[in-house]
């Protein structure tokens, strides 16, 4: 008899839940940076063993609905939320004891679903601390999403807790979501690491156009900006900046399909697009009720 089910991973925003999932499917498919919350959408992994299979979602941080964009995020992830087998309550061990995942994410009653709390970063912690955290929560599960410290304990865990069910998807498939949502994660990725702190909530990535019946493959991205002077930045003296991001963009672009790339890459305002909610349905961000259009 196989298990399967969802497995949501939620976590505050740095958490690693991004690379847990990357670790767990073993490919690159949720983007990963050090600076908080450029997970905006929830993204699926499928990891299938034998016995399992895990349909992972990814969800955005859990925020505090500030403006439009940050409660479409929440809204995303109480979704995920609801609809898990299991939760994974990631949390950074290097900032001591996390609070309880209900307080955590102001929910009104804990997720029906078994929660297993995760305590990441393993790798940073001293002996000393890892004692003590060992000791005020015996049933977390230490790993390490970077060196891969405790993923079989954890997947063992999850299994156990997943309901016998046949396969909800192919074996083959890693992921639900289409090459281009992944190309245009890729884009925006490359874009992030190119900009300083204040920009990277301002920037969205449209794949207008990806052409596979041509090698190289043809691939049109738009990088949306809020403002002109953010575009002067990703646009950089004499196009400096523009022509590494597309450099950078299109290394990412070929380790994704596996063959040459031929990106063209535009970068265009939208002024405030953040704050019109039918410009972030058409991104793809999922829309808090309230904030539909
Ligand atoms: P998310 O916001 O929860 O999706 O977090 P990310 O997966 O994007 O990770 C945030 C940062 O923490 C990145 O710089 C990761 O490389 C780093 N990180 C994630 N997991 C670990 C870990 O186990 N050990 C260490 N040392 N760093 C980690
Ligand atoms: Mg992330």
């Amino acid at each position: 008899m196989t298990r399967s089910g969802i497995v949501t991973v939620v976590g505050k925003p740095n958490a690693g839940k991004s690379t847990l999932l990357n670790r767990l499917v073993g490919q690159k498919l949720s983007i990963t940076s050090p600076k908080p919350q450029t997970t905006r959408d929830r993204v699926v992994g499928i990891l299938t063993t034998e016995q399992a299979q895990l349909v992972l979602f990814d969800t955005p941080g859990l925020l505090n609905p500030k403006y439009a964009l940050q409660s479409a995020m929440r809204g995303a992830a109480l979704e995920a939320l609801r609809d898990a087998d299991v939760v994974l309550y990631l949390a950074d061990a290097a900032e001591g004891s996390p609070v309880p995942l209900a307080e955590a994410a102001g929910l009104s009653a804990e997720p029906r679903a078994p929660i297993l709390l995760v305590l990441n970063k393993a790798d940073l912690l001293g002996a000393g601390q890892r004692a003590a955290l060992a000791a005020r929560f015996p049933e977390a599960h230490f790993i390490s999403a970077v060196t891969g410290e405790g993923m079989e304990a954890l997947l063992a865990a999850v299994v156990a807790r997943l309901p016998e069910s046949p396969f909800l998807y192919d074996a083959e498939d890693v992921s639900t979501q289409s090459m281009r949502f992944f190309a245009s994660e890729l884009v925006r990725e490359a874009a992030l690491e190119q900009l300083e702190d204040e920009v990277p909530y301002s920037v969205a990535c449209e794949i207008e156009e990806f052409r596979e019946d041509r090698t190289p493959l043809y691939i049109r991205a738009v990088v949306h900006v809020e403002r002109e002077s953010q575009k002067r930045i990703l646009i950089g003296a004499k196009g400096a900046r523009i022509r590494e991001l597309g450099r950078a963009a299109r290394v990412k672009l070929e380790a994704l399909t596996g063959a040459p790339v031929y990106l063209d890459l535009w970068v265009k305002v939208l002024p405030n697009w953040r704050r019109k909610p039918a410009i972030m349905e058409r991104f793809g961000y999922r829309l808090a009720q309230e904030d539909r259009p």
